[in-house]
């Protein structure tokens, strides 16, 4: 099991990073040790810096596959949810400048927080009909559709699927769209999937 993440997957958002959209999907992944599940705190790592938010769709794949056609990728998708990929930003930026991985940034135990699993996929599920939202302390701070996706989802799957066999268990983080921000210990992030609350995650502190 792994967890694939795209990067700049929202226009609104590679504008607010200041960065062009992408022309190929951009993805990273993440160790099985990065899983926060539903329940457990968010616990901030010793990394100097902002920590942000990304609240980003999340899906569950259950099937072994390579080069899978565009056509054929949302065949894979067996359920899904949100997911919050923290960042630790200010690191992230510096490797940035340099050409550096950012798995120091991005891969760090606990920053792939995970929501409750939505109920599988049905032959009637638009995954780029949702409207997803993500609530800080009670107020809205990411707001948008997975509709403006740039790359959808069987599109970022049949790319991936070109580099990686994508393996039963294997998560995929599809991007976030604008107003990442920072957190800070106490902080409550609560992702909502056409308004129902599936992600409520507490910042421990200390
Ligand atoms: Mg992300």
């Amino acid at each position: 099991m792994k967890i694939i993440c795209i990067g700049r997957n929202y226009a609104d958002h590679a504008k607010e990073l200041g960065t062009e959209a992408p022309k190929e999907p951009i993805f990273f992944l993440k160790p099985t040790t990065a899983c926060l599940y539903p329940g457990q705190p968010i616990k901030l790592p010793d990394i100097p810096g902002e920590i942000e938010h990304e609240l980003e769709l999340v899906l569950m794949l259950d099937s072994y596959a390579k080069n899978v056609p565009v056509g054929m990728a949302l065949g894979l998708v067996a359920s899904y949810s949100l997911g919050l990929d923290l960042t630790a930003r200010t690191l992230q930026n510096q490797l940035k400048v340099k050409g550096l991985p950012w798995e120091k940034a991005k891969a760090w135990d606990g920053s792939a927080v995970l929501g409750e699993v939505e109920l599988p996929m049905t032959a009637s599920t638009d995954l780029q009909s949702f409207a997803i939202e993500l609530r800080k302390n009670g107020l809205t701070v990411q707001k948008d559709t997975t509709a403006n996706m740039i790359f959808p989802v069987a599109e970022l799957i049949s790319y991936v699927s070109r580099f990686i066999t994508i393996e039963p268990g294997d998560l995929l983080f599809t991007g976030t769209p604008a107003g990442i921000g920072p957190i800070v210990a106490g902080d409550v992030l609560e992702g909502f999937l056409n308004g129902k609350r599936l992600l409520n995650a507490t910042v421990a502190k200390g």
